[in-house]
């Protein structure tokens, strides 16, 4: 039991609870208390998670799209049903807000189904010609489809990826991450209890290195679908391509928050501290600030008074902001950063530091100035509540400074100048430009990271032509 929940913890293969000899134990960032000793799976649960789903992928792929989205909305229907349960779950899991998992991560959840299964309905085929020959274009299920996700969004990520596949016809393969388990495997009942055929949705728990490794390298496995980090990433992708297995990459971010001195200043502020949300543990978020030198340091007093503001402590409670980083090992990696930052010349301007009144896996907010050019605080991802400022003066060097990193995930920018807008987003190098706003998802939007944050978009019917194989047939006049 986890918050009162009975939570499954062996996989889940071919419509069966599936046991291993070996278990991994499964730590709670808000107290570093053991919560679960979860099954860990290799490569032979992997093999015959992919048979199972090779064999229920045939009548599930021809089962017609109109009952394929039936039971894709009854899966919506029931998670929105446990919202409570998932989020409690969740939030014990990974230290996620508890609030933010209430009212908005779990309903994206439930939304997530609902919408692949409105766009499969809207997909139908399309007809073409050409020179006389008629094309018919079919969107067929592609087969199975291997999902590895990150602790940060387990849930959210997963079925961000697995609602599309299942509602392009193919039977799933989750491999969910090992620092936060859980929610995947309450997931697998719901899905049977939404009437999802067994082996459509299969889940092996397990490591990285292992589960993971194993499925992303079976040749049965026909898209694979990674959410995760640039380095895993790079594996992943050289795994898929031995197999020449499509895969889709959504990958780390070192994203620009870009505030010109035209911008509104207090929206300004107040989305900055918004980019230590989950303790700092987001892809998205807009970890380089630069501002332009007029307002630079208006824009940083004014943030460190909201940085102060927050409240860290337990998800679980209302109050919160910050709640902790997921583990030990990262919470020692994020102090890494800040101390090699430190030891390079960086200057906190506030944080620098574990909350140590709070003690546990509580980071404090940071801030970071003074940064020398390219160095790594400037560079690399941290996946903690740090981040970095540096003024510019000009579009060009606001540009240059955003666009300066390996990474394309999303970026930033605020304006008072629609044109200055139009002319900076352009040259900036993203998947997702925000202006004058952040986070804002639409899931019919193409979504995924330029350069080394990702290969590939999804969203809408760029889901669709990932997960499916398009087909033209090309028919002659009769
Ligand atoms: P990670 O790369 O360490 O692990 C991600 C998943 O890959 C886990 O399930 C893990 O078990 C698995 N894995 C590890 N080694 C593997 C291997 N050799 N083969 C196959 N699978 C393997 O990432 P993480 O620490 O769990 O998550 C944080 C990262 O995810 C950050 O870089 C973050 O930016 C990124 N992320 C990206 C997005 C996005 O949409 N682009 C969303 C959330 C998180």
């Amino acid at each position: 039991m986890v918050e009162g929940v009975e939570v499954p913890t062996e996989h889940w293969i071919g419509g069966e609870r599936v046991s291993s000899a070996d278990a991994f134990v499964d730590v709670s960032p808000i107290d570093e208390m053991p919560i679960a000793e979860v099954a860990r799976g290799g490569a032979p649960e992997v093999d015959a998670a992919v048979r199972a789903a090779r064999r229920a992928s045939e009548a599930w792929g021809s089962t017609p799209p109109k009952r394929r989205a039936e039971v894709l909305h009854r899966i919506a229907d029931l998670v929105q049903e446990r919202v409570p349960e998932l989020a409690a779950v969740e939030t014990r899991d990974n230290g996620s807000l508890l609030r933010s998992m209430r009212s908005s991560v779990m309903p994206r959840v439930a939304r997530n189904f609902r919408f692949f299964a409105d766009q499969l309905l809207e997909l139908g085929n399309r007809e073409m010609a050409y020179e006389g020959f008629s094309e018919r274009l079919t969107w067929d299920p592609s087969g199975v489809t291997g999902v590895i996700t990150p602790w940060n969004a387990p849930l959210m990520l997963a079925t961000w990826r697995l609602a599309p596949a299942l509602a392009a016809g193919n039977a799933v393969i989750l491999k969910p991450p090992e620092w936060a388990p859980l929610t995947a495997s309450m997931l697998a009942d719901i899905a049977r209890g939404a009437g999802l055929p067994d082996g459509a949705l299969n889940v092996v728990q397990g490591i990285g290195e292992e589960a993971g490794a194993a499925l992303v390298a079976h040749p049965g496995v026909d898209r694979v679908a990674f959410t995760g980090s640039a380095a895993t990433g790079r594996l992943v992708a050289a795994a898929a391509g031995a197999n020449l297995t499509p895969a889709s990459l959504e990958l780390g971010g070192k994203s620009p928050f870009v505030a010109f001195a035209d911008a509104d200043l207090d929206a300004v502020v107040k989305q900055a501290v918004n980019q230590y949300d989950s303790a700092g543990q987001v892809c998205l978020a807009g970890t380089r600030l630069i501002v332009e030198a007029s307002v630079y340091d208006e824009v940083l007093d004014r943030l460190g008074g909201a940085a102060a503001a927050l409240r860290q402590g337990d998800p679980r409670q209302d109050a919160t902001d910050l709640g902790p980083q997921i583990t030990r090992e990262h919470f020692d990696r994020v102090d890494g950063f800040v101390r090699r930052a430190k030891a390079d010349g960086a200057r906190a301007v506030f944080g620098g530091a574990p909350n140590e009144e709070l003690g546990g896996l509580h980071y404090r907010p940071t801030l970071f100035v003074e940064a020398p050019e390219g160095s790594e605080i400037l560079t690399q991802e941290v996946f903690g509540p740090v981040l970095t400022a540096q003024p510019f003066t000009g579009e060009d060097e606001a540009v240059a400074l955003a666009n300066s990193t390996e990474y394309g995930l999303a970026a930033i920018v605020y304006t008072g100048d629609p044109g200055r807008a139009e002319r900076v987003s352009r040259r900036l190098v993203a998947g997702t430009v925000w202006v004058n706003c952040f986070f804002v998802r639409d899931l019919a939007a193409p979504f995924g990271g330029a350069r080394h944050s990702g290969i590939g978009r999804e969203g809408g019917p760029w889901s669709f032509d990932f997960y499916a194989d398009v087909k033209n047939v090309c028919t002659a006049p009769w």
